[in-house]
């Protein structure tokens, strides 16, 4: 022990201490950040590779930070999980999408479905449920305009729960995408599920195209199972015309990336929907 505690000291760098610093102070203002309405969603296009037509958007959380500007949430979704404070973000961003929606409704935009990230804390918990009809109620828009985006280590993470908060899930009328597909070690079952309907491709695989053969291989494979489940496939991360070129041609049906769009404000979503209308 008296050797590992030396070690411990040896590797406790300047750079570790100042990050750890850096963590505790984001918890403390994490806390807050939702009393301030220090939270905002960005919207990133999905388009159907067929046409190019937008049919999607995913929210995206954004911390606007009073000193730090924006932080993104892969530095501060980890830390609001940790302090159990992911459920009530999620919950915040689920009441904003689907008003952001009736807003576009009534702004005549042709009409969307709305993707929206869910956290395996969040999707646990006995007030998700609840909380997403709440939600949609509240809005007063229809459940199959929304998906719930979820990964498989938040699948796996439910356990025997799984089966039941995915019916009651499809029984509410929401839909599922499993995020990040192809990155969990979880089985393939759980594609069975009637509330699931959608894959999304994980950007690492799509990151190789089309010059990887293990990625090409993969992707072929994940696109495969798809459609004989007879799931609908959505590439994530697209970034050039030859990522495109090659997801088109695999029978890919809609992707989202940086070549068609990145993660916009509301009033951008608004310019790139109805460009006549603005003017
Ligand atoms: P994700 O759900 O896999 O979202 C896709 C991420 O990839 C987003 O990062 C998006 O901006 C980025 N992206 C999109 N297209 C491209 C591209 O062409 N190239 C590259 N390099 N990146 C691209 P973002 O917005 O930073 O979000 C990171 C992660 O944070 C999300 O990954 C999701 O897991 C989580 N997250 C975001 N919003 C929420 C939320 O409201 N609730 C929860 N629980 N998690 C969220
Ligand atoms: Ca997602
Ligand atoms: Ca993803
Ligand atoms: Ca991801």
């Amino acid at each position: 022990a008296k050797t590992e505690e030396r070690n411990a000291l040896r590797f406790y760098t300047p750079k570790m201490h100042a990050d750890a610093r850096r963590r505790l102070k984001l918890a403390s203002e994490l806390r807050q950040a939702l009393t301030r309405n220090e939270f905002q969603l960005l919207y990133q296009p999905s388009v159907e590779m067929r046409t190019g037509r937008i049919v999607a958007v995913e929210a995206l959380v954004r911390w606007r930070h009073p000193e730090r500007g924006s932080v993104p949430p892969d530095e501060f979704i980890p830390i609001a999980e940790s302090l159990g404070l992911i459920r009530q973000i999620d919950q915040w961003v689920m009441e904003t999408a689907c008003a952001q929606m009736v807003l576009w409704d009534q702004m005549r935009l042709p009409p969307l479905r709305m993707a929206v990230n869910v956290s395996a804390g969040t999707f646990a918990h006995p007030d998700f449920l609840p909380g997403i009809s709440q939600a949609l109620v509240q809005a007063g828009v229809p459940a199959n305009r929304l998906l719930v985006e979820l990964t498989e280590s938040a699948i796996l993470r439910l356990g025997e729960d799984t089966e039941r908060a995915m019916q009651s899930l499809h029984k509410l009328g929401v839909g599922v995408a499993i995020d990040d597909f192809g990155t969990g070690y979880s089985s393939l079952a759980y594609l069975k599920l009637p509330a699931v309907a959608y894959l999304k491709i994980d950007r690492s695989f799509i990151a190789g195209l089309p010059s990887n053969g293990n990625d090409v291989a993969i992707t072929e494979a994940m696109l495969a199972i798809a459609r004989s489940l007879e799931l609908h496939t959505i590439a994530e991360g697209i970034e050039t015309e030859a990522q495109h070129e090659f997801l088109l041609r695999a029978g890919c049906q809609e992707a989202q990336g940086y070549l068609y769009s990145r993660p916009l404000p509301p009033d951008e979503i608004e310019r790139l929907l109805a460009p006549r209308a603005s003017q």
